[in-house]
C-alpha cells in the first residue's frame, strides 16, 4: 500500500509547508501520469510512489480537498472550479495554472514528483513547461496509459473511494475484503460525484478533446512511455517499470 503523505503544501498551499516530506532521492523521479479517467492511473500512481518516492502531486485531489472545506472558506475561484468538476468538466486553464503555479516548489521535492492530472490541455503542458525551467528540473518520462474506450467506461462504473484515505477499489476487478468498506483504514466507500454515468460521458469527451492531443505534444519531445493498461495492476506495474527504466537508465 503506497505510503500516505499528508501533502499540505500541495493540497492547502505554499503557506502551510509540508512536514512530512518524501525522504529525498539520489535520483529522484519527476514524472507525469497521463490517461483516460478510469484506466487505472490511480492504482499506478501508489505502486510508483510506493516504489519510486516520489510527492504524488494531484490536482484533482486539491479540488477535493477545497471542496471538503466549508463554504465560508472557499475561495470564489475555487467555488466556480468546483462547479465545473462537479459536472464532469475541466477547470479552466487559467485557474488551474495558477493553482500549479502558487505551488510551483512542489516541483523541486527532494523525493521527487508524480504529476497525475496535470497537465490535461497542451495550454497546462506549456505552463508546466514554463514552471519547470524556473525550478531548473526536467521530466523524466510521461506515462501514458491506454485501454480501449468501452473498457474504460465499465471500469468507472464500478470505481469506489475511500470517504477517509481515498483509497480506490472496483466492485468486480478489485473489490474490497468487505463491501463497501475501505481495507486500509474501515472507513465507508462511497462513488465519486463525477464517475456517475452523466458525468462520465462528460469527462470522456473532455478528454478526447483537450487531453489526448498531449500524447502528440509529449511525443514530440521524446519523453513519452506509452503503456497498454491491461491485465491485472501488478503486470501494468511490471510493464511500466520495465519501460521506465528502459528510458532512464535508473533502476
Ligand atoms: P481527477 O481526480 O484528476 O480525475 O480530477 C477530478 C476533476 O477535477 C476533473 O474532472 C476536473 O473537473 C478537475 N480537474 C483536475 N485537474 C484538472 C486539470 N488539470 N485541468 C482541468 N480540470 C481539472
Amino acid at each position: 500500500m503506497a505510503v500516505k503523505r499528508e501533502r499540505c503544501a500541495w493540497l492547502k498551499g505554499p503557506q502551510f509547508p509540508c512536514e512530512d516530506k518524501p525522504p529525498a532521492q539520489q535520483r529522484p523521479y519527476r514524472l507525469v501520469l497521463l490517461g483516460a479517467p478510469g484506466v487505472g492511473k490511480g492504482t499506478q500512481a501508489e505502486f510508483l510512489i510506493e516504489r519510486l518516492g516520489p510527492c504524488h502531486l494531484s490536482t484533482g485531489d486539491i479540488f477535493r480537498a477545497a471542496k471538503a472545506l466549508p463554504e465560508s472558506e472557499r475561495t470564489p475561484a475555487i467555488e466556480e472550479a468546483l462547479g465545473f468538476m462537479k459536472r464532469g468538466d475541466l477547470v479552466p486553464d487559467g485557474t488551474v495554472v495558477a493553482l500549479v503555479r502558487e505551488r510551483v516548489e512542489c516541483l523541486n521535492c527532494e523525493g521527487g514528483f508524480l504529476l497525475d492530472g496535470f497537465p490535461r490541455t497542451v495550454a497546462q503542458a506549456e505552463a508546466l513547461e514554463g514552471m519547470l525551467k524556473t525550478q531548473k528540473v526536467k521530466l523524466d518520462a510521461v506515462l501514458n496509459y491506454e485501454m480501449p474506450i468501452e473498457k474504460v467506461v465499465d471500469r468507472i462504473g464500478g470505481r469506489r473511494t475511500c470517504s477517509k484515505c481515498k483509497a480506490v477499489f472496483h466492485v468486480t476487478n478489485m473489490p474490497p475484503k468487505k463491501a463497501g468498506v475501505c481495507d486500509h483504514c474501515g472507513a465507508e466507500l462511497f462513488q465519486r460525484e463525477d464517475d456517475r454515468p452523466e458525468s462520465v460521458r462528460v469527462r470522456m469527451q473532455a478528454y478526447a478533446k483537450s487531453t489526448a492531443p498531449l500524447t502528440d505534444y509529449y511525443g514530440n519531445k521524446g519523453v513519452l512511455i506509452s503503456i497498454i493498461a491491461e491485465g491485472s495492476p501488478e503486470e501494468i506495474f511490471q510493464r511500466t517499470m520495465k519501460l521506465l527504466n528502459a528510458r532512464t537508465g535508473k533502476s
